[in-house]
């Protein structure tokens, strides 16, 4: 599958639709969920042309998958979620629901997250 350009976080990247920006460098944006599931959610993405945690895993340098997830628990403790506890979340296509086809990483936290419940459908 190749990756798709047109697929909205690709438009976030490109600055053609508006996000809630949390921390951006050359290589990362971190952007509230417009949908939050909890108090805190706010995914975080490479800049890179990745369609999933797979993609990433497989194509991504050591120095590229080694600095995001370093900088994923920098934001964490930047959002205040480390004390209390966050959960990190990816949804690796279609099995997962993955919706939008660029990786990214759902930081979840602010309220006791229920045993067992996923990044989506956690409050039913
Ligand atoms: P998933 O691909 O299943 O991991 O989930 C994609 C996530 O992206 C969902 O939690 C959506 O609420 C979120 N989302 C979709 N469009 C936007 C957007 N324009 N800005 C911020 N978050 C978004």
């Amino acid at each position: 599958m190749a990756y798709d350009n047109e697929n909205i976080f690709a438009k976030i990247l490109r600055g053609e639709i508006p996000n809630n920006t949390v921390y951006e460098d050359e290589n990362i944006l971190a952007f509230h969920d417009i949908a939050p599931k909890t108090p805190v959610h706010v995914l975080v993405i490479p800049k890179g042309a990745y369609i999933d945690m797979d993609d990433f895993a497989a194509n991504g340098t050591a120095a590229e998958i080694g600095n995001f997830f370093a900088k994923v628990g920098e934001i964490a403790r930047g959002l205040g979620v480390h004390e209390q506890g966050y959960r990190m979340v990816t949804n690796n296509g279609e099995n997962a629901g993955q919706i939008v086809p660029h990786f990214h990483v759902h930081i979840m936290g602010g309220q006791k997250i229920k045993e067992g419940s996923m990044a989506r459908g956690m409050n039913n």
